[in-house]
């Protein structure tokens, strides 16, 4: 089969190989994410060489495994942890089927890897059984690659004990903001605002319409608009951006009672300049998000199927995999203005 590892500083090489595998699963992958993580590995490089990337995939049953969960030709999604500790089905026990002796069962979360532990820019991969999602058929393989990063914004949007009619801001017009504002809505909130530095994406965010205003994060009066916007300002916050600039107007733009909500979700690159004295003083509950849990998963994926979200205009760029190398120097020469990108396996 053919796979693509990180070869060095944005750098995907081709290799050939055989996936060795003995009771799990092998799946023909047909559509993988490209996540932001598979895009910082890919620029960093050298410390990711050889990795296999991509975690947010869809494909095909080939080899089923000897679960009895799944037959050949079964539409399936890989969740990205091992959530029952099963074995891997690779490594030296396991081809043995000596699967008691797996030295892989705590591995809880994919790490990209090698031929033993691929990600999905690969012909076939392999999974944990009963962390592999059976789709329903009104979903395409194509949503499915975004059913995990939907999942990050449903994790997040559950921690936030969201009302009806309330106001809601996301810092941050990314996918994982994107997603926050899609699943906010399902809860009948008054209004959802959604700012983003970059003025061109903000445009292209307007257009999904999932928000009601889009305001340009880097406008110097950004919290007198987002003030006006909200009149007496937000009751619950999520930060999807992580910069302290961001999350201060945040936290300034939060209605002035105590016991406002503010959720975050991107990992603060500057946390020391973050107004925590503010959050103390408003009695600001917080809660940071990190993941997301298989039922989630699940959940995400029968609101897709439901059409309770509608996912599929959010794939903004199809690249094929024969074309992984171009498709990843476009997206940077993009400047994030793709919304999400999506490798078809072909
Ligand atoms: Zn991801
Ligand atoms: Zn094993």
């Amino acid at each position: 089969m053919k796979y693509a590892v990180v070869d060095d500083t944005e750098k995907f090489a081709f290799r050939e190989g055989e996936l060795r595998v003995r009771g799990n699963p092998v799946i023909r992958v047909t559509h993988a994410g490209v996540c932001g993580t598979d895009m910082s590995s890919w620029r960093e490089g050298a410390h990711y060489k050889g990795l296999i990337l991509g975690h947010e995939y869809a494909g095909i049953i080939e080899e089923p495994g000897d679960s009895g969960l799944f037959r050949r030709g079964d539409r399936v999604a890989g969740y990205t942890q091992n959530v029952f500790q099963e074995p891997c089905g690779h490594c030296e026990f396991c081809l043995r089927g000596d699967f008691a002796s797996c030295d892989n069962r705590t591995v809880k979360t994919w790490k990209g890897g090698d031929l033993t532990h691929p990600g999905a820019y690969s012909e076939y991969t392999t999974w944990f059984p009963r962390s592999i999602y059976k789709l329903p058929d009104s979903i395409g393989l194509d949503e499915a690659a975004l059913i995990e990063p939907f999942t990050v914004g449903l994790h997040a949007v559950s921690l936030a004990d969201i009302q009806k009619g309330d106001k809601v801001l996301v810092l941050g017009g990314g996918i994982i903001g994107l997603t926050v504002a899609e699943w906010v809505r399902g809860y009948g909130v008054s209004e959802v605002t959604v700012t983003e530095m970059n003025t061109e994406k903000a445009a292209i965010i307007s257009a999904y319409g999932v928000a009601d205003h889009v305001v340009p994060a880097g406008a110097p009066d950004l919290l007198e608009q987002l003030c006006g916007i909200s009149g007496d300002g937000y009751d619950v916050v999520f930060d999807c951006v992580g910069y302290a600039s961001a999350i201060n107007a945040g936290i300034a733009a939060l209605k002035t009672e105590f016991y406002k909500k503010f959720i975050g979700v991107g990992l603060p690159q500057d946390a020391q300049a973050i107004n925590y004295r503010d959050l103390v003083l408003r009695q600001t509950i917080f809660r940071g998000s990190k993941g997301h849990s298989f039922q989630e998963f699940e959940r995400t994926a029968s609101a897709m199927a439901s059409k309770e979200i509608n996912v599929a205009k959010y794939i903004s760029k199809r690249i094929r995999f024969s074309n992984l190398q171009e498709g990843f120097e476009e997206l940077k020469a993009g400047r994030g203005l793709d919304t999400k990108a999506i490798v078809e396996m072909g």
